[in-house]
């Protein structure tokens, strides 16, 4: 079987390292259309059940990946295990790091203002070739979003990184996927917090 049935959500059985080959390839290949990567966590999860457009999200993702250590027991549990967990947090250093030897561009959207600032600079130190493009604090009113989202498109970065935690990032890439000139976006919770340090 190619994936494990969580809740009713079918999440493809593969490792980090096919996780970050499959994005390589979307990024290669150069698609017009947005690739949303859904890191699935236990509030996603259940929400799903009874959040239709949630789970209309999901179901429409191009790729989810399991990164609530419980999602990996119960596939256990289930006797259709998946490889391993794939966090958002690691799945974005990943990025970074083969992002650096191919020379991808990235914008971050979320957090705080500070830990924004601070995430870009440690990126920029940390994977040199990898281009910030852009990035916007998460605290932002509707006016702005509009801003940002025009921002985004005339950017058009390979990677859109969106720490507004979940599920409101995922409902977020959902609702302008059509408008950001993107070619994957993922929503991340608070890694940007952790690579501010
Ligand atoms: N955040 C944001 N805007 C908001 C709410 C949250 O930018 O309106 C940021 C917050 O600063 C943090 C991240 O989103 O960096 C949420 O992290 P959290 O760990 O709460 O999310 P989860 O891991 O649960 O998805």
């Amino acid at each position: 079987e190619k994936c494990s049935k969580i809740m009713g959500i079918p999440v493809p059985k593969i490792t980090m390292n096919d996780t970050v080959e499959l994005i390589s390839e979307v990024i290669t290949e150069k698609k017009t259309e947005l690739f949303h990567v859904v890191t699935l966590n236990p509030e996603i999860t259940m929400s799903c059940q009874h959040d239709k457009q949630l789970r209309s999200i999901i179901d429409e993702a191009g790729h989810l990946t399991a990164d609530g250590i419980g999602i990996v027991m119960v596939s256990h549990l289930k006797g259709n295990p998946l490889p391993e967990r794939v966090t958002g947090c690691d799945l974005l250093v990943k990025l970074l790091e083969t992002g650096n030897r191919n020379n991808w561009s990235f914008y971050l959207l979320g957090a705080d203002e500070a830990t924004s600032k601070k995430a870009a600079e440690n990126i920029n130190k940390t994977y040199p070739n990898v281009s910030v493009l852009g990035r916007h604090h998460g605290f932002y009113d509707h006016m702005e979003e509009a801003r940002i989202v025009e921002e985004i498109e005339i950017l058009s970065p390979d990677v859109l990184v969106v720490a507004l935690g979940a599920p409101k990032a995922e409902r977020w890439i959902y609702k302008y996927k059509d408008k950001l000139n993107v070619r994957v976006a993922i929503g991340v919770g608070g890694s940007l917090d952790i690579i501010a340090g």
